[in-house]
């Protein structure tokens, strides 16, 4: 089975995307094919300073092996370095309806946030499509956010197939419905373009100051609290299991403590989760060159396995001639 997942370095890495897609991927890879990209012509949908795009696409690469994609076990690159995406892309432009993409949430939200509307903004869902076909895919592990995207890629795939024959496969998305979609400090998805994350390797003091901004009930410390409303709550469940989540339940129905208490709460066992991701990162975050060798690598692989696929759909698109 191959799963592939792909996230933008759009801003640091949080919580939301850590349980949404990187810890699934991690652990599909003792028995999956496993391919994991940086999505640096997805960014650029929102990040136009340069500098600042390569520095975000060193550091999500770092964070990446950190949290433990391993280069022996999964595909691990760049996007931009298999360039070949980009002409999946415009092919299977040919093949997207314009009303497919109208419909698309994500960009409906995003303009509804007052962002730009780029093309490549409305376009994002044949990128993502590309990325995914042209790997041949079967599994995307994705949050909620991402299953329409997946959803279009399949339309898409079935569409270029119905013409030109069974060549691309149809993927599937998969999603955790226990971390479907993590929520930001505001409430809202967490999102590294919203400004409302809670991010995984920041240092502890600036952790604990975002945690405390996370938006909750205003109701005194006395009375009993609802968890499963709560921010803090369906954040810290996230780190927790068995007895130790029946606890923190156990503090939310009993009262007398409020919701200061529970954040700090919060900021200690996500701390103490990422402890060895942290460390693991000291290494790389020393180590630039192995992680840019790790990537060029990971580029090498990726080719070599979407080479075939791109001639077949060369051949039969009569761009090969
Ligand atoms: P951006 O704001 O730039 O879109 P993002 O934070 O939404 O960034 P992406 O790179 O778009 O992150 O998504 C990477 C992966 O993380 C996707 O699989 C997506 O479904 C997942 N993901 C993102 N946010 C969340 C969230 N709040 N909860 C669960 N999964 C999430
Ligand atoms: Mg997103």
């Amino acid at each position: 089975m191959r799963v592939l997942t792909g996230i933008q370095p759009s801003g640091d890495l949080h919580i939301g995307n850590y349980f949404g897609s990187i810890k699934q991927m991690v652990e599909a890879q003792s028995q999956n094919q496993t391919f994991a990209f940086i999505a640096n012509y997805h960014a650029m949908t929102s990040v136009n300073d340069g500098k600042r795009l390569g520095e975000l696409t060193m550091q999500c690469a770092t964070d990446f092996l950190a949290l433990g994609i391993d280069p022996e076990k999964s595909v691990f690159w760049v996007q931009s370095d298999v360039k070949e995406v980009l002409e999946l892309y415009w092919t299977l432009s040919s093949f997207t309806p314009m009303g497919l993409l109208e419909r698309a949430h994500s960009y409906k939200d995003k303009t509804a946030k007052g962002f730009a509307t780029n093309h490549s903004l409305f376009s994002y869902p044949v990128l993502m499509a590309a990325d995914i076909l042209l790997f041949n895919s079967n599994v995307v592990p994705v949050g909620k956010d991402q299953i329409q995207h997946v959803e279009i890629a399949r339309d898409i795939a079935i569409k270029f197939n119905n013409q030109y024959g069974d060549i691309l496969t149809i993927p599937e998305f998969k999603v955790q419905e226990e971390v479907a979609t993590v929520p930001g400090i505001d409430g809202q998805k967490m999102s590294k373009s919203y400004g409302n994350i809670v991010n995984i390797f920041g240092d502890e003091k600036s952790q604990l100051k975002t945690i405390k901004k996370i938006v909750t009930e205003n109701v005194s410390v006395e009375e009993p609290k609802e968890y499963e409303t709560c921010n803090v709550y369906n954040m810290a469940k996230l780190f927790l299991e068995g007895d130790n989540l029946k606890a923190l339940q156990e503090r939310y129905r009993r009262g007398g403590e409020g919701h200061g208490h529970f954040k700090i709460y919060l900021a200690e066992v996500m701390w103490e989760y990422f402890r060895e991701y942290r460390e693991k990162r000291e290494y790389f975050e020393k180590h630039q060159n192995e992680v840019r060798e790790i990537l060029k690598n990971g580029a090498d692989k990726a080719r070599e396995i979407a080479m075939p696929t791109i001639e077949k759909i060369r051949s039969v698109s009569g761009i090969s001639y």
